[in-house]
């Protein structure tokens, strides 16, 4: 947004690699299939408003928050395209949902009725109704929940009965009999209904892109359009290569030669074996670059570089092959010089999954799009 920089840490955003990824996803679906893309939690680190007009050029339909003030977010940014909350509202809230065309997940006979009075009188409030099947986390476990939550919904001026949905448990994985089991019960819930909602929805990335019986007539995909497997499970499955839109890059700051024996860093946990070319980067624990990734290889230059010592809060040393000046470019996630670190690898080296990587990467670290 203009605002100059005065450290050399910062994250690239591949804006096209998502308008790709948008659309690869949307040519697999049938056409009475409608996308909505999950930009929560800030585009899962991308960024929620850059991420959300990337997706919309790609074809996505509707966009997939957490919570109301994420919905705020890009509403206040000008975005008019249909909107769910996929997490829990407060019935006093319900008001400003209605106002901005937010879409709302419902889940507690209560909460309608509670809420109802929130809504003013001119407007109505489109809801999905989630149903439990089988995550445990939110929604309505019983079917019979579900036909009271229908009746005062459609008896109701304040409500538009929008849509239905449920989540998967373990869509990622091969083994696929407890996603079949949930499948079967999304559609005993369904059976319950009177009429559909306009939008009935249950697949994820990886039901999406792995199983393909679950499409029903909309998706909610997020980590695919990143660039990123659900899984390293279906990876090899996959209909299409993703584009990862996410790296991480700084520059040196700092460098001298260690003779051996001397120490680095907190704890003087490693120890030069010979004279050895250490440098600093400016990144630490509190850009989300967290301690566990020492050891960790980076590429400096066009070389592999491995982190030494405990990484600090706002720096890190890496050990070079040769002399390197101030300035150089570091790649912690990302290509260069024909050399790649995925977000997969860093995944890995931190015992998680990718979501979590390009989450964790702080505010501190300025988003640039390119
Ligand atoms: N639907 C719900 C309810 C979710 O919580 C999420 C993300 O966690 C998604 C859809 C998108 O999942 P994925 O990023 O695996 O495609």
């Amino acid at each position: 947004d203009g605002q100059q920089l005065y450290r050399d840490t910062w994250a690239e955003i591949n804006v096209d690699a998502i308008v790709y990824n948008m659309r690869e996803m949307c040519k697999l679906l049938p056409d009475e299939t409608k996308a909505f893309a999950a930009v929560k939690a800030n585009g899962y680190g991308h960024g929620a408003v850059q991420t959300a007009r990337a997706v919309l050029k790609g074809g996505a339909h509707g966009l997939l928050v957490a919570f109301l003030d994420e919905a705020l977010e890009l509403r206040r940014a000008g975005l008019t395209a249909p909107i769910l909350v996929l997490g829990y509202t407060r019935a006093e809230d319900a008001g400003v949902a209605a106002k901005e065309d937010i879409s709302l997940t419902v889940y507690q006979y209560d909460w309608l009725q509670k809420a109802e009075t929130f809504i003013p009188g001119e407007s109505r409030l489109s809801v999905h109704i989630k149903c439990d099947t089988g995550m445990n986390r939110i929604g309505i476990k019983e079917p019979s929940e579900l036909s009271l939550m229908e009746d005062f919904i459609e008896a109701s001026s304040s409500y538009y009965f929008q849509g239905i949905y449920t989540h998967f448990a373990t869509a990622d994985q091969i083994e696929e009999q407890y996603y079949q089991q949930q499948l079967a019960r999304f559609r005993a819930f369904l059976g319950m209904l009177k009429t559909l909602p306009p939008y009935v929805h249950a697949a994820n990335s990886a039901a999406t892109l792995y199983h393909h019986d679950s499409l029903f007539n909309a998706i909610r995909v997020g980590i695919a359009l990143y660039g990123l497997s659900p899984s390293p499970e279906i990876k090899p499955y996959l209909p299409f290569e993703g584009r990862e839109a996410f790296s991480l890059h700084t520059k040196i700051i700092h460098i001298k030669k260690l003779s051996a024996g001397e120490t680095i860093g907190y704890g003087a946990t490693y120890t030069a074996e010979e004279n050895e070319w250490i440098a600093t980067i400016p990144i630490g624990y509190a850009d989300g670059w967290l301690r566990h990734l020492q050891g960790f290889q980076v590429i400096a230059d066009d070389e592999w570089a491995p982190i030494v010592g405990r990484i600090c809060m706002d720096q890190t040393m890496i050990k070079l092959p040769r002399y390197m000046p101030i300035g150089t470019n570091v790649t912690l996630i990302g290509e260069q010089c024909g050399k790649k670190i995925s977000v997969d690898h860093v995944a890995e080296k931190l015992n998680t999954i990718n979501y979590e990587v390009t989450c964790m990467i702080s505010h501190r670290v300025p988003r640039i799009y390119l």
